[in-house]
């Protein structure tokens, strides 16, 4: 087995291609070899080895010892320098680098290869023995963290890391010697303070620090593959659903130096904005700095250009102004690597002592706004074309194209009590917490928050996630917690230097305001404004170039896309977001929310009725009111499909549970309330989900079925009378049998042909369905389509059924399940393919066997999750139907499923 792939001298043996292999950084490093950019020589240890490293307990396989000496050979050759070799040492770095990149997840050690035997050939070679010293000092604080603590599963006694303890050590000394600078120790400070690092690692962690070269690059290996599973990184994985097994490659490669004085320096850039989509070069550096530190957030990095210049760094100089030479040499990398990638790229550049070299490319991650404006600005450009322009937004990312922005007319009369960088777009607002634990606990509670950091931290993932909005006070728009911000088109706002965080009192101080854990604060991400208090917010889809992104998107979908509204004025809603019909409306809604106090009364009358024709009579009272929604909405949609389901819930959610209001409903009823708690007890059901529900109430009052489908059809006929064209839709819930299906069928055909009657139409176009949402009715899909013209999958209690998990009590044990990987995703929110996808599927298959023009839907929450929409279209749904919000998502979704899998 190859595991080693080098690269290096405008040739590599991998190119773009191999991300599954190389890791998307060793892939990319390949490609900019064969562009010809000045990329300094090294070689990748693929992403095989690291899942073989693991599944032989971690230990690297035989093989791959002398593929790395090798490649370490050829990385000498074209570096001119030899690894370990005391006159014309070769150092390098350990980077580790996924399939997909997971920003700071894992970790990375540099100027790997210093040693006592090659150290003072370094100092011949550079004539700088400070620098020397210098990457001496932060190689020992590295390697002994990641590789000796961390992958080793050291734990020290204090149980603060070694690299807490280095620091200390750092800043005592240079309170020692009374310095403010770390740029004030000299080269005799490096040199003493490194032997007394290395004291520290052999006291702390019982081991010395490794002196030979050779140990140290293999360590470095190992310790990069351990961080795969290290805390953050399974985390990150989590969230962002990238599977355990895919494991990291590591990337050795020569190290180039930032920190080797003022003609050097490090940088991160982006070809175009990654905030706004802007066609402008981006970017941050630092100079006489090495690697990690302009994304670390520590210091306020210098602006690339006058582009990149802002409030927090104008006062600083841009690479244009202070290298002019080198900065067109970059803004050249720049024009080459769109062009070849015909992408934005995130790059990684270091300048050392006048010569540019190129660390890193990626395709950048981007918010759903930029992605927005750089896909139409490309295909304007000519850049990418129309197919390619849609799937260059994500589906997620419209919603936060979709998430409120502050009202800019409010936002006009408001002061921001600290401004910082705009990292992440929108507006937020919550309650402020200062841990990520504080942000998970206030997530759960269902209280919004804004996690407020005095820097931006990898550990914190789960707390960001949790959280509304980010507020920080230090770090520039390329730290690590912007990426991360960016990526998941959170509102964040970095870099506010005026925050003065007091962890122990839970309070912040910027000027003169001071704001406690609790108070409620806003932000504008895409401002980098933040204000006390909760300030109102508008909707964001005026925009028309989201509008006509929109068009291009529906010229390419091929599947329908519905929504699930109750009432006439979602319907409207999702219309304007081009919903193209109703998937479900659930009848019951109508006894919640606005105006239903009248029906709800009326319900319960009828629940209550103890005779038939007294429920009868109730439910004539309350034939009008379903009529009006039921009407209004058909208007609402006129000319697309209405699917009205019969009532589903069980009778017993209608009653009121408290004392008060059960004395009220007596007093109203003119009845004891003893026969209320009586017909209540009578109804109390202990599992009522699987209880008196769905088709069951209309077998057992199919006056009830009765009056709904009614109240449907002559909806529909006086909408057809006054020159409208209805479309309805009648579906049966919760059926496991065909022949409830035509009972309910009976009742149907007798009430068409009454209103035929009565209204003197010929027709009133309309179809009869079912829910599947019972695996038996799944499994007898063929026998229910005999009946069903439509089927729309009830995915809700399918999974509910099919697991066995009641989608009311998850709570307690899903956590557990998602942790212990026992399940990889909550199949309540994204449909479970394995399992209740295959009830599915072979339903649709069952179903057209026997009606081959069967439409067949799926109603469930997922139907606006995108990687439900995907499995969807790849089973040949007729449409999706999901919330009104989530419409335009599934209409993303839909297109890049269609332009993926092709037409269907
Ligand atoms: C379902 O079960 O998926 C469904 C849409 O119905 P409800 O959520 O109303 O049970
Ligand atoms: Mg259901």
């Amino acid at each position: 087995m190859k595991y080693v792939y080098t690269f290096g001298g405008k040739h590599a043996e991998g190119n773009a291609k191999d991300k599954n292999l190389l890791g998307g950084k060793g892939a990319n490093l390949a490609e900019m070899c064969h562009l010809g950019l000045p990329v300094p020589a090294g070689f990748t240890v693929t992403t095989a080895c690291c899942t073989d490293y693991f599944a032989q307990g971690g230990q690297f396989p035989r093989e791959l010892q002398s593929q790395m000496l090798e490649a370490l050979r050829k990385t000498e050759a074209t570096m001119g320098m030899k690894y370990g070799d005391p006159q014309n040492p070769l150092l390098v770095s350990c980077r580790s680098g996924a399939r997909k990149s997971m920003p700071g997840m894992m970790d990375t050690v540099l100027n790997v290869g210093l040693s006592s035997a090659t150290i003072p050939g370094m100092i011949a070679k550079t004539g700088n023995p400070r620098f020397v010293w210098d990457s001496y000092r932060r190689l020992i604080m590295m390697y002994a963290d990641v590789v000796m603590e961390k992958a080793e599963g050291r734990e020290l006694a204090k149980g603060i890391g070694i690299r807490r303890l280095l620091d200390t050590a750092l800043d005592e000394y240079k309170h020692l010697k009374e310095y403010r600078h770390d740029t004030d120790l000299t080269a005799e400070n490096l040199e003493e303070l490194a032997e007394s690092f290395k004291r520290r690692v052999l006291e702390e962690l019982g081991v010395p620090f490794p002196d030979d070269p050779m140990e140290q690059l293999w360590g470095g290996i190992g310790a990069v593959f351990k961080s795969w599973n290290g805390k953050k990184a399974v985390s990150y994985r989590r969230i962002e659903g990238i599977p355990d097994a895919w494991g990291t490659a590591v990337n050795v490669q020569a190290m180039v130096f930032g920190n080797m004085g003022d003609t050097s320096a490090t940088g991160v850039a982006f070809t175009r904005n990654p905030a706004t989509g802007d066609n402008t070069f981006y970017g941050e550096w630092l100079i006489n700095a090495q690697g990690e530190d302009v994304v670390a957030g520590i210091r306020t990095p210098n602006p690339l250009n006058d582009d990149t210049k802002n409030a927090q760094n104008e006062h600083l100089q841009s690479l244009q102004e202070l290298m002019p030479g080198i900065y067109t040499q970059l803004s050249d990398i720049r024009a080459i690597l769109e062009k070849h990638y015909t992408d934005m790229l995130d790059i990684e550049f270091t300048i050392q002592e006048g010569t540019l070299y190129m660390l890193q490319c990626r395709v950048g991650k981007r918010t759903g706004t930029a992605a927005l404006n750089m896909a139409m600005d490309m295909l304007q450009e000519k850049i990418i074309d129309e197919k390619e322009a849609v799937l260059r937004v994500e589906p997620a990312q419209l919603d936060e194209l979709l998430h409120p922005i502050l009202d800019p007319k409010v936002e006009k009369g408001l002061t921001p009590f600290v401004k910082g960088l705009p990292a992440g777009p929108g507006a937020a607002s919550g309650v402020i917490v200062f841990t990520a634990e504080d942000a998970v606990a206030s997530f759960r509670a269902n209280r919004p928050c804004i996690l407020v950091r005095e820097e931006t931290n990898p550990e914190d993932v789960e707390g960001m996630r949790a959280a509304e909005g980010i507020l920080t006070a230090r770090g520039g728009m390329t730290s690590h917690a912007a990426l991360v911000a960016r990526g998941w088109g959170k509102c964040c706002v970095v870099g506010a230097g005026d925050l003065h965080i007091n962890l122990a009192a839970q309070t912040v101080k910027a000027g003169h305001t001071v704001l406690n854990a609790g108070d409620v604060v806003t932000l504008n991400g895409t401002k980098g404004h933040a204000y006390v208090g909760h300030q109102p917010m508008i909707d964001a889809t005026e925009n028309p170039r989201f509008q006509s992104f929109m068009t291009m998107v529906d010229k390419y979908r091929t599947m329908g896309v519905r929504t699930n509204a109750d009432t006439p004025v979602d319907a409207a809603l999702a219309r304007s977001f081009g919903a193209e019909g109703i998937g479900l409306f659930r009848t019951e809604h109508m006894f919640y929310g606005k105006e239903s106090a009248e029906p709800l009364f009326l319900l319960r009358k009828m629940i209550l009725s103890s005779s038939t024709a007294e429920r009868k009579a109730v439910l004539g009272q309350l034939f009008p009111f379903m009529k009006k929604d039921i009407k209004a909405t058909l208007e609402a949609m006129d000319g697309l499909p209405v699917t009205f389901r019969l009532l589903d819930p069980p009778l017993h959610e209608f009653i009121p549970h408290s004392q008060g209001n059960r004395e009220d409903l007596a007093k109203a009823l003119g009845i004891d309330i003893k026969e209320i708690e009586k017909r209540s007890e009578a109804l109390k059901e202990s599992n009522p989900m699987m209880g008196h529900r769905g088709v069951r109430l209309g077998i057992t009052y199919p006056e009830i079925s009765e009056t709904q489908i009614r109240a449907i059809f002559e909806s529909a006929a006086e909408l057809i009378q006054a020159g409208r064209s209805p479309m309805p839709e009648i579906m049966v819930p919760v059926t496991c049998d065909v022949r409830e299906l035509e009972f309910t069928q009976k009742i149907i055909q007798t009430v068409y042909a009454d209103v035929l009657a009565t209204s003197g139409l010929k027709a009133i176009k309309h179809r009869v369905g079912t829910m599947i949402e019972i695996p038996r009715a799944a499994l007898l899909a063929d026998q229910m389509a005999g009946i069903a013209e439509f089927f729309s999958f009830g995915t809700n209690d399918l999974t509910q059924m099919t697991f066995g998990f009641s989608r009311d009590d998850t709570g307690g044990f899903l956590n557990d399940y998602l942790k212990n990987r026992i399940i990889d995703a909550d199949p309540f929110q994204t449909i479970d393919q394995s399992g209740v996808g295959l009830l599915i599927e072979m339903a649709a298959r069952k179903g057209r066997q026997v009606r081959p023009d069967i439409k067949l839907g799926i109603c469930g929450e997922q139907g606006g999750d995108p990687a439900s929409v995907e499995f969807c279209f790849r089973l040949g749904l007729t449409y999706v139907s999901c919330s009104p919000y989530r419409v335009p998502i599934a209409r993303v979704a839909a297109a890049h499923a269609a332009i993926r899998h092709g037409k269907k």
